[in-house]
């Protein structure tokens, strides 16, 4: 029988994250997906700025800042009556060339080492595998399904098959994770149970849906504006959106289907319909793939661990897409869980440890899943008056009424620091109990704070170097200068016990000011862990859930 370390049930953006963070580590872990290879459809769309800084930390985020639309192209929202008719307002946002430069100067909520991409999930999963395989210690078979899996005290034994193989095999693990999704197998069989609303019906964005993928060079000259990342139709029959893929011709379309539309009738030839009733005119287009989907979700695993197996992304959280947040949730959850587990296997820390993801992940999917309904709520309770699409007085109004709403729902919607940055694991298990604060949560709005629990304060240490990458792949300790306590506890007893700790001397005093402590451990994951003034009262036990 094959062994390793981790099995990583599903090769999507989640396992192929977490793949990428055993593998920096050299953890040994086999990825199996039975799709053939990663995602053909673009489903999610927005990469968050946290995500981008996630993919810094890996050396990556550049390669994907080239991914998708054209440098210079906006990735603006833009709301019509249908792509082809009125426009009803934009919220501007830059091109992904103007994002990289402008965030080397942003203050308040956007002090960030890197601005959100729009690109499509396709385009980043084909880099996460490429890095995920440059490993040494990881494997990745596609076309190889997980059937059934049993777990005992010391390990997980699980049968799978590949495509071509006529009987199962199967493989022993130390442990298993279900990235498999929100059919997720490994959580049903844990019997685990997503709880919340599912499929919540709205005007738009809730319940059954339809997504068309297709090329159509010809929008670019049907619409009368300036090109958009994100469209939405806002008309009386034929609610959409639709995302540009490569801003060439390629789209993401998504429509909400009628009580009498059937999603088992719809050809190809329907497919344009859908797409041609949203643009208001007839155009030469190409469909690439069409599938129905479900909006209206906002569901959490009840819990994320049972003994040996863990579930993460889709498979523990699902999401209505407003506001883009289900795989970059799913991102966060990997780089969360990719430390703990390498530590445990690695023996540095105990099992317990990983009770702590569970606690800090799913508070973060309980809180990201609600921001994600609120949104949906916004634009899809907003129904379109009867007049919307009447050229005469009354048309004028209604539009300039839709057109101020909607672009005040976009600036909520589309500019996000405190959810993206926000995060934060308060009351987890593995953070000191005696420094803590009342912190604000807020969509729109992100204020820096170095009370552990969350993101650790972004500064720029030079014009293009960010204090994250001074900071170690694994923990990190600052000291102020001038140095007080040089703490070597904390140093000597990281070595006793195998951790990899970078040691970051900082002279700048507006950072020390603003850390307001002469010491910070930061977590591999970015994360506060602890501060103080000199090292007494530090504990790596409590860090690593020896004390859960
Ligand atoms: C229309 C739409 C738009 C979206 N837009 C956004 C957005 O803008 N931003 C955002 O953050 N999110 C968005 N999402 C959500 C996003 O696509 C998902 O949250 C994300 O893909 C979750 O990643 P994952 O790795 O957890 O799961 P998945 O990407 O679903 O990957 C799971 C993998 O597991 C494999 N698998 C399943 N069962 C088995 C088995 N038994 N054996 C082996 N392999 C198995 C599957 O083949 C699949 O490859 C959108 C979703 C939709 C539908």
């Amino acid at each position: 029988m094959k062994s390793t370390d981790v099995l990583i049930v599903g090769a999507g953006p989640f396992g192929l994250m977490l793949a990428i963070e055993l593998g920096r580590r050299n953890i040994k872990a086999s990825v199996i997906d039975k799709k053939p290879t990663t995602a053909f459809n673009p489903q999610a769309n927005a990469t968050q700025a946290r995500t981008m800084e996630y993919f810094r930390r890996l050396g990556f985020a550049e390669e994907i800042r080239e991914l998708g639309l054209p440098r210079e192209y906006p990735t603006d929202i833009a709301y019509y009556t249908r792509f082809a008719m009125d426009e009803l307002g934009r919220f501007e946002l830059p091109s992904a060339s103007d994002a990289a430069k402008r965030i080397l100067s942003n203050s308040g909520s956007w002090t960030a080492a890197e601005a959100p991409h729009r690109v499509s999930q396709k385009f980043v999963e084909r880099v996460l595998l490429k890095y995920a395989q440059q490993c040494a210690s990881i494997d990745v078979s596609f076309s190889t399904e997980l059937l059934e899996f049993e777990q005992s005290n010391d390990f997980v034994v699980a049968s799978y098959k590949h495509q071509k193989s006529s009987s199962p095999k199967q493989i022993k693990a130390k442990f298993l994770i279900g990235a498999d999704g929100a059919q997720s197998l490994v959580r049903r069989s844990l019997k685990k149970k997503l709880e919340g609303e599912f499929g919540k019906k709205r005007h738009f964005m809730g319940g059954r849906m339809y997504a068309v993928y297709l090329r159509c060079e010809d929008f670019y000259r049907v619409t009368k504006t300036k090109p958009a990342w994100m469209h939405w139709t806002f008309n009386q029959n034929r609610r959409a959106f639709m995302a540009a893929v490569d801003g060439l011709g390629e789209f993401a379309f998504h429509t909400q289907l009628s009580e009498q539309e059937q999603e088992d009738q719809i050809t190809d030839d329907k497919a344009k319909r859908l797409f041609w009733e949203a643009v208001g005119v007839e155009i030469e287009c190409q469909i690439l793939s069409h599938m129905p989907w479900t909006a209206g979700h906002a569901a959490v695993s009840n819990s994320f661990i049972e003994g040996r197996v863990l579930i993460g992304g889709d498979a523990a959280h699902l999401f209505t897409p407003t506001g883009g947040l289900g795989y970059n949730t799913a991102v966060e959850d990997a780089v969360n869980l990719g430390w703990k587990i390498a530590h445990v296997i690695e023996g540095q820390a105990s099992e317990n440890l990983l009770q702590s993801y569970e606690h800090e992940r799913r508070q973060t999917a309980l809180r990201n899943t609600q921001y994600a309904r609120k949104f949906a709520d916004s634009i899809g309770n907003f129904i379109p008056h009867d007049d919307i699409e009447s050229q005469n007085k009354a048309g004028i109004e209604q539009r300039e009424i839709a057109g101020q709403y909607l672009v005040d729902h976009a600036k909520k919607e589309f500019n996000i620091p405190g959810i993206t940055f926000g995060a934060r694991y308060d009351g987890s298990p593995i953070l000191p109990k005696n420094d803590v604060g009342e912190i604000t949560d807020n969509a729109n709005e992100y204020k820096q704070t170095p009370i552990p629990g969350g993101r650790a304060p972004h500064f720029w240490l030079s014009e293009t170097k960010s204090i994250y990458d001074e900071f170690g792949f694994n923990w990190t300790l600052i000291r102020f200068r001038p140095i007080s306590d040089s703490a070597d506890t904390i140093i000597e007893e990281s070595k006793n016990r195998g951790l990899d700790l970078k040691i970051l001397n900082i002279e700048n005093q507006k950072i020390k000011k603003f850390y307001d402590a002469n010491l910070i451990v930061i977590r591999p994951d970015q994360i506060v862990a602890w501060r103080g003034n000199t090292s007494e009262g530090f504990d790596w036990d409590l860090l690593l859930g020896n004390l859960i």
